[in-house]
């Protein structure tokens, strides 16, 4: 018995340690369970993510994309219910909201107001983080505001809430997701944490939807303007071969696109005109060229165009962009104008060196009205002047005005002039400062003193009687300079870029009885730059003008 008592022992023991093994099994098999459990979890919300991800990278139509957010993450949250609204901004630049539904019927939720800036909705919109209320109808942060105090009539009848803002990658809210509920306590942590999954990934989505439709926009504009324009653009590569030329090239050309893909710069150009160092180097530094060059079309004829060229650094290599426009019909005009003017002049030039000739004949004889006869002089010499003038004009647009250097001072120059101006007008008193030193320069006297007469015309013409002309010279360094101040009208700022532009006059003074064809000054100017010079007005209206000449020594 006793032994048996003591097996019996032994027994219940090993029976009791058994048990209590079994019960570590059980708990360490539940434990087991559950890890196993915690993982397929884990793995099935990484697939769930995964599956969206996927989807949602291949999707670049906002709206399709949004429903695909709203209809996973619904589901993966065991919502009843979800939304999504998001911000989007329409062409004007106005932004507006939008919203998907699941798990309802859009119908209904149609006539719904939009989320308003409430304390349950407020913090998602500005960002501020994830909203998780196991039962919003408890919570203090609810039902506080007006009208109505709670969810609007209709509303569904939500208990669990969970809400996640939408952030781009620039930080901007992009919208809201939204899920619900109508029993409480129904969304857990892992709930949470896929919808904060997939908000994250919406968010990526969403900005490279926008990002490509941009690049869509961006891209329809750009070939709408290549097309369009009026202009022909070629673009050549690193070896001068065309890659794209546009609808206006091919016209102009009269070469079909893919006959001019096929061609370089060389076969268009009809003269070869190599480049001085000095544009080489520009371009080298600038990335542009401006110029006119002669093209030769499909049919062999030459035409004329002014051309810009730059380079452009594009991701994978430079290339070369030409703007050309034909000139042709600017060139033809501009011959016409030449031809007439030369031909004009030439005309009115002869007869009246016999008129001038006839008229100085009277005057030698004294056997006339000596006062008649001063009149016809005066009046000839100035048309001689208004003609010299216009052939001036006309040799300088066509090039050909020349300058005849040689060594010769500013100083007598400018005295000279100064003294026939006051011989010829005793009006006006003109002051003359100048150094005691002659100014030498490698100039064309000639020139100069026709610059001079004509700033001292002007001065005289515009300044009332009895008005003071101030001229001076003075040297610097490099250069000689010529100043002639009045006190006359003056010149409106609006007026003091064109002054030298040919055949320019100020408004009031073209409609009022003071002679002039608006070259003086286009001459003047035409004569400095030839020199290498710079010629400058300065004004105050009604007070008076100053123009500077400067003349540098040796250009
Ligand atoms: P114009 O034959 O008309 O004098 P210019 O080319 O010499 O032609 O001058 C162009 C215009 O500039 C003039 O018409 C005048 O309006 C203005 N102008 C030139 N010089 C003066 C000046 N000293 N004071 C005021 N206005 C001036």
């Amino acid at each position: 018995m006793i032994e048996q008592s003591g097996g019996d022992q032994e027994l219940r023991r090993e029976l009791e340690r058994l048990r209590a093994r079994v019960v570590i099994l059980e708990r360490v098999d539940a434990e087991r369970q559950e890890i196993a459990e915690r993982l397929r979890e884990e793995t099935r919300v990484s697939e769930s993510l995964h599956r969206v991800g996927v989807q949602l990278a291949a999707e670049l139509d906002t709206q399709r994309l949004v429903q695909i957010v709203t209809d996973e993450a619904t589901g993966l949250t065991g919502a009843e219910f979800g939304a999504f609204f998001y911000n989007v901004i329409n062409d004007e630049g106005e932004s507006y909201t939008l919203y998907t539904i699941s798990g309802v019927d859009p119908a209904a939720f149609a006539a719904f107001p939009m989320p308003r800036n409430t304390q349950i909705f407020g913090p998602i919109f500005r960002g501020e983080g994830v909203l998780r209320i196991d039962d919003v109808t408890q919570d203090a942060r609810y039902g506080n505001n007006p009208p109505y105090h709670g969810m609007p009539p209709g509303h569904l009848p939500v208990r669990s809430y969970l809400a996640v803002p939408v952030i781009s990658r620039g930080g901007d809210v992009l919208g809201g997701l939204f899920f619900g509920h109508t029993r409480a306590g129904m969304f857990t942590e892992r709930a949470e944490r896929l919808a904060v999954g997939i908000a994250s990934q919406a968010a990526i989505a969403i900005d490279n939807a926008r990002l490509y439709s941009e690049a869509q926009d961006a891209h329809a504009r750009y070939s709408y303007l290549f097309e369009g324009m009026a202009d022909a653009i070629l673009l050549a590569n690193n070896d001068s071969r065309y890659i794209d030329v546009n609808p206006a090239a091919e016209r102009m050309l009269g070469y079909s696109r893919s006959e001019l893909l096929d061609m370089r710069v060389a076969d268009i150009v009809a003269y070869q005109r190599t480049w001085t160092d000095a544009e080489w180097e520009r371009f080298q530094r600038d990335g542009v060229w401006t110029g006119e060059v002669e093209l030769r079309h499909k049919d062999g004829h030459h035409l004329p165009v002014e051309a810009r060229a730059s380079r452009v650094g594009l991701p994978d290599g430079v290339v070369f962009a030409s703007v050309m426009r034909d000139i042709s019909d600017r060139r033809r005009i501009e011959k016409m104008q030449r031809e007439f003017t030369t031909l004009i002049t030439h005309e009115l030039k002869a007869p009246l060196t016999s008129l001038k000739g006839f008229a100085q004949l009277l005057q030698r004889r004294r056997e006339y009205d000596a006062g008649a006869v001063e009149v016809i002089l005066g009046r000839t010499n100035h048309l001689e002047r208004l003609i010299n003038d216009l052939l001036d004009v006309a040799s300088t647009d066509s090039g050909k005005l020349s300058l005849r250097r040689a060594n010769v001072d500013l100083v007598t120059i400018v005295g000279r002039n100064v003294e026939q101006a006051r011989t010829t007008s005793s009006a006006h008193e003109i002051r003359f400062a100048a150094p005691r030193d002659a100014i030498v320069g490698w100039w064309d006297s000639g020139r100069l003193s026709q610059v001079l007469q004509n700033l001292l015309a002007n001065a005289i013409k515009y300044s009332p009687l009895g008005g003071t002309i101030d001229v001076a010279v003075d040297a610097t360094e490099d250069a000689g300079h010529i100043t002639v101040g009045d006190n006359g009208i003056g010149i409106p700022a609006g007026a003091l870029p064109h002054v030298f532009d040919r055949f320019f006059r100020v408004e009031a003074v073209a409609h009022s009885a003071v002679q002039g064809l608006g070259i003086g000054l286009y001459i003047a100017r035409t004569l400095v730059e030839a020199h290498g010079g710079q010629i400058r007005a300065a004004s105050t209206p009604g007070r008076g003008s100053t123009f500077t000449v400067s003349l540098p020594y040796n250009a």
